[in-house]
């Protein structure tokens, strides 16, 4: 439990008609008596003036105390529902500081509800989720999270690890041939399910991970393909230069969009061809770079622009989706194909035939299925951490069970400690402060 007590302002900036300040820590009984008089009931809202730390009226406000364990943080807290102008609230939190609290750091009330064990480390990050979601459909899968359903899950694989090595532990010391067999037998049964069920929650924290924290997507291809057009379309406003000189487009232009379902950042980059121009070549360079860290790319042609040989992309390992642009041109249909090396989409970014396929080519290549019942919000750390469990049980097979079943073990002990740094119930000390750092203050 902390031993200071921690005040923050817990409102967006600016005007409005509501503004909350929140204590959380040992003093806050005390603070809220310096600055409220009488201290309400714990969970009665209750209407108090609230003071400075001279004694001057600051305000009139809702106050409502919780006592410790049962808050948001676990410790005893205290909001301050004041009318919401900055000046007021800045004052109050400087009044409380000056009685003895201190400032929080960002996400520290978030952190401090994991530390006192209000919340799991997967859940206190949801809540960073269910604020940033950029959709609705993030939101509502943040929630699920929140609510501890993603959590749930992995517990359950822990619970199941843990049994099936403990099962193999009792039976080392014992193993005679004939029960040595039917163990090994057993273990792959567990093991079987075991991965199975684990591949379901990597492919449902993959998606979970794409809702949250969104895609890069990186759209490529000759000057005068349209992708500044298509930028534009998917866009649906003109962020990026639309011009008909090549070579325009020599700076990366970023812009936030939402594809289908998935918070995308759209990188439109420079054309790509050889050039003697010291910027454009700048700009290609940037723009194999922008492709190389892509999660997806989308590679543009058109009919009237001569098919260039795109050098050699760092593209093997990044899923790519082709569009052939520009089909009004030639009075084709929009449609997809299947080709080796992804799909092909054709389409028209000035007349916006095709868009929708494109569209769900970019969900479908970025693993976003259709919203169904059960989505969990998650992160990249979580789908690494699952993976390197997968990994771990995928390395015990019939030789590590019958000859050597203490590896086995070991690689069950792994498997766990790996899934449980998901929750926090594991090593993640050093974790901690890049989790929590990227919270707003008052969270
Ligand atoms: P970029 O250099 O690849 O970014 O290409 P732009 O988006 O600047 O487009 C180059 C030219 O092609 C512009 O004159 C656009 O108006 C035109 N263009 C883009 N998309 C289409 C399309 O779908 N059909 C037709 N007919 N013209 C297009």
């Amino acid at each position: 439990m902390a031993s200071d007590t921690i005040v923050a302002v817990a409102t967006p900036r600016g005007r409005g008609a509501v503004g909350v300040v929140r204590l959380s820590g040992p003093d806050t009984t005390s603070l809220v008596a310096a600055l409220a008089g009488a201290v309400p009931p714990a969970r009665r809202a209750s209407l108090r003036t609230l003071r400075d730390e001279r004694g001057e009226p600051v305000d009139e406000a809702v106050v409502i105390v919780y006592a410790a364990p049962a808050s948001y943080t676990g410790e005893d807290m205290a909001e301050l529902q004041c009318h919401g102008n900055p000046l007021i609230l800045e004052r109050l939190v400087a009044s409380a500081c000056a009685l003895g609290a201190r400032r929080a750091r960002p996400g520290e009330f978030t952190e401090r509800a994991y530390l006192n064990g209000r919340l799991d480390l997967a859940q206190a990050e949801a809540v960073a989720d269910l604020i940033a979601g950029a959709t609705e459909r993030a939101t509502r899968s943040a929630l699920r999270t929140l609510r501890g359903e993603f959590a749930a899950l992995v517990d359950d694989l822990v619970a199941r690890i843990r049994s099936a090595r403990a099962e193999l532990e009792a039976s080392i010391d014992f193993a005679d041939d004939l029960h040595g067999a039917e163990l090994v037998t057993a273990q792959h049964g567990l093991l079987a399910a075991l991965c199975a069920d684990l591949d379901d929650v990597i492919a449902r924290a993959r998606q979970g991970a794409t809702l949250a924290s969104g895609a890069n997507v990186a759209i490529i291809g000759a000057p005068n393909v349209g992708k500044s057009s298509l930028l534009n379309r998917l866009a649906r406003h003109d962020r990026a230069i639309v011009a008909a000189t090549p070579g325009t487009t020599r700076d990366l232009v970023d812009v936030d969009v939402v594809i289908g379902s998935v918070p995308v950042r759209l990188v439109d980059t420079a054309g790509l061809r050889a050039s003697d121009d010291a910027i454009e070549r700048e700009g290609i360079r940037r723009s194999h770079e922008a492709a190389a860290r892509a999660d997806l790319v989308i590679m543009v042609s058109a009919p009237d622009v001569p098919a260039t040989d795109l050098p050699e992309l760092a593209l093997a390992r990044t899923p790519c989706i082709q569009v052939r642009n520009k089909i009004d041109l030639e009075q084709g249909s929009a449609r997809v194909e299947t080709t080796p090396r992804g799909p092909l989409v054709h389409l028209s970014a000035r007349t916006g035939a095709g868009l929708d396929l494109l569209v769900a080519s970019v969900e479908q290549c970025l693993g976003v299925a259709p919203e169904e019942e059960g989505e969990f919000t998650a992160r990249a750390r979580h789908v690494d951490a699952l993976r390197e469990a997968r990994t771990e049980l995928a390395a015990i097979d019939e030789a590590t069970l019958g000859g050597a079943p203490e590896l086995a073990a070991e690689r069950y002990r792994a498997a766990s400690d790996a899934l449980e740094r998901i929750t926090g119930r594991y090593d993640v000390e050093d974790l901690l402060g890049d989790i929590f750092a990227r919270f707003c203050i008052g969270k």
